[in-house]
Order: C-alpha cells, then sequence, then structure tokens
C-alpha cells in the first residue's frame, strides 16, 4: 500500500513539516491553499513552489511543495532527517479507506527518523455532510496508542479553506513544544 502515500514537504523558517496521507486525501488542495503560485527556481530542472501562510503576529510559515511525485520518492527521506512535525491527511468522508490509512501512518511512525515527532491528523472534508467525528476518526486510526509522542487532531476544509490556519498554528505550538 506504500504506493498509495504521496509526500509534500512544507519547510518551514527551520523546520520542516512533512504532509503525507493516502491519494485523494486532499493534500494537493490543501497545498494550493497555502501556496501563492510563486515558483522559486533552485536549479534548472526543479522549481519549488513556495507560499506563506501568516499563524499570527509574530509567526509566519513557509511552504514549499517539493512533491510526491515517483521522481521526488528517495529524496523525501532526506526531509525526514530535518522533520519536526508529521501533518497527517485523512478523507473524513470516506470511512472505507480508514484502515489503510491507519496501516500507512502506522508505517511511517515506525521509522527510526520519526521517533518521538509530533503528529497532527487532518481529518479534511469536514464540509462534506457524511464526514466522520475526529473522535470515530482517532479511534480508527488508533491515536490514543501513540503514548510516546504528542498527537492531535483537528477538522478541516481544504477545498474551503475552513481550520487550516488554526490547525497549523497548532502543529507550531506542537513543534515548540517538542
Ligand atoms: P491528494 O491526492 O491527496 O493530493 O488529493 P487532492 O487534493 O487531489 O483531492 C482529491 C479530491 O478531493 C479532489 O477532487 C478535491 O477537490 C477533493 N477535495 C480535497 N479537499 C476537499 C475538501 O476539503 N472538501 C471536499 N468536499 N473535497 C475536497
Amino acid at each position: 500500500t506504500s504506493r498509495l502515500i504521496q509526500v509534500q514537504c512544507l519547510i518551514t523558517d527551520m523546520r520542516t513539516v512533512i504532509l503525507m496521507g493516502l491519494d485523494s486525501a486532499g493534500k494537493s488542495t490543501l497545498l494550493a491553499r497555502l501556496l501563492t503560485g510563486q515558483v522559486m527556481e533552485t536549479s534548472p530542472t526543479v522549481g519549488f513552489n513556495v507560499g506563506t501562510l501568516d499563524l499570527d503576529k509574530k509567526t509566519s510559515l513557509t511552504v514549499w511543495d517539493v512533491g510526491g511525485q515517483k521522481s521526488m520518492r528517495p529524496n523525501w527521506r532526506y526531509y525526514m532527517d530535518d522533520c519536526k512535525a508529521l501533518v497527517f491527511v485523512v478523507d473524513s468522508s470516506d470511512p472505507g479507506r480508514l484502515p489503510e490509512a491507519q496501516k500507512a501512518l502506522k508505517k511511517v511512525l515506525s521509522d527510526e527518523k520519526l521517533r518521538g515527532v509530533p503528529v497532527m491528523v487532518l481529518a479534511n472534508k469536514k464540509d462534506l455532510p457524511n464526514s466522520m467525528t475526529i473522535r470515530e476518526i482517532s479511534t480508527q486510526l488508533d491515536l490514543p496508542s501513540y503514548t510516546d509522542r504528542a498527537w492531535e487532531i483537528q477538522a478541516c476544509s481544504a477545498l474551503k479553506g475552513l481550520g487550516l490556519q488554526q490547525a497549523f498554528m497548532s502543529v507550531n505550538k506542537l513543534i515548540k513544544k517538542s
């Protein structure tokens, strides 16, 4: 099932936040919301999409999309070295795929490089009428079993732009506490 995991990175000032989730969870939509569309040319062949999200008066988050394409895949463990938080996106309107998401999350978190790294689960697509509660999702994902790291779950809608600022403010807090 690992081919279903896409990886994108948000690299803040000095902090790397990895954004992950099964396909269709809403990662691209979320990034599109956060990114301004400005492209930084880091080399003739690689241009990163960058943007800034203002969290509060003192804090802003710089977002870089390094892509989840297959060709970038070998690089993503490199970002894990520096990873300060993992943001795991799930589609809260798709209960059928939660077992798969649970396995994917467990596998990712078993990596030595992510030991103790805090996790923010984004229960995306909360705008849909059939979306599950964060309580249900939390249980299905076995979040209470992660006792050796800080985790949090919040509902959001990447499509409508609801709850994102709040979620990333919490990510920032989780990082500061860890
Ligand atoms: P990715 O594969 O994780 O990058 O997922 P995408 O961002 O491509 O989203 C998959 C589909 O879900 C697209 O049709 C999006 O428009 C839709 N989608 C993403 N976020 C939301 C959301 O918050 N609410 C709703 N209703 N649809 C969403």
